[in-house]
């Protein structure tokens, strides 16, 4: 079995015995590791208490911007752990940009959400961790500017959806991108996939948020993104083999994984 890594995936938010089971099957399914992001302090202590557990857990420490503001006591002991567990923590995320919580909500104060993320960018530029970023259409416009203003360059947008000026613009800063199986059914999707070269380029399932097309109905898993690599491959007309090979090469360069 080919070998890749999920570049995305919220591991804590999974049922023990659903973890657990995808866990146990990891090696057959062809997957070496798992990058796996938290969504607030408690999700980073148990992101990073799961990674003790397993090595090819990859942990990353973050607060998902899609919810309410944390106070600035949990804001202080995220940062605090970032710096303790330097060693153990292998990037900042998941963060980034309220899109959706915007759309809902037009009065958010989106200003006090840029000022978080600049937090966690600074942390990034600190500790040379790379970092995760949820920025979807045109918020990935203002990332771009605060990673830019702050000489941030190990940045992964994962799920990036945005124009095709703004992904050319984190190309061009050496950003990476990462695709989910929408890659599979999801034209706006596959677009982008066609734009990003391998050497950016990550799959990633963010489960276990649920997909539709051939998915519709399963839990989603890291071993669904053999179909998101053949998709790819179909997309860019390479053989399977060779974008197998250079994706798992993207990633591991990019997170610096042995
Ligand atoms: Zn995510």
């Amino acid at each position: 079995m080919p070998q890749l890594i999920d570049a995305h995936i919220h591991l804590d938010q999974y049922s023990e015995p659903a973890r657990q089971q995808m866990l146990a099957g990891l090696e057959r399914a062809g997957v070496g590791a798992l990058v796996a992001m938290s969504t607030d302090l408690a999700s980073a202590r148990r992101t990073l208490e799961l990674a003790r557990e397993d090595r090819r857990i990859l942990p990353a420490a973050g607060f998902h911007p899609e919810q309410p503001l944390p106070g600035e006591a949990e804001v202080a002991a995220l940062l605090q752990l970032i710096d303790d567990e330097r060693e153990s923590i292998t990037a900042i995320g998941e963060v980034g940009l309220p899109w959706y919580l915007q759309l809902e909500d037009p009065s958010l104060d989106s200003a006090q959400y840029e000022a978080l993320l600049e937090r966690f960018i600074r942390k990034a530029a600190a500790t040379g961790l790379p970092i995760v970023l949820h920025a979807v259409y045109d918020d990935a416009e203002t990332v771009c500017d605060l990673l830019e203003e702050h000489g941030v360059t190990r940045a992964h947008f994962h799920w990036f959806k945005g124009s095709d000026a703004v992904l050319d613009r984190m190309l061009s800063n050496g950003y990476a991108v990462s695709v989910t199986p929408e890659v599979v059914y999801r034209p706006k999707i596959r677009d982008i996939a066609r734009r990003v070269p391998l050497s950016q380029l990550m799959v990633e399932t963010d489960g276990p948020w649920p997909f539709e097309g051939p998915f519709a109905g399963r839990m989603t898993e890291p071993a669904m993104l053999h179909a998101s690599i053949a998709a790819i491959a179909e997309l860019k007309q390479l053989p399977v083999e060779k974008v197998y090979r250079e994706l798992l090469e993207t990633t591991k360069g990019f997170y610096e994984i042995e």
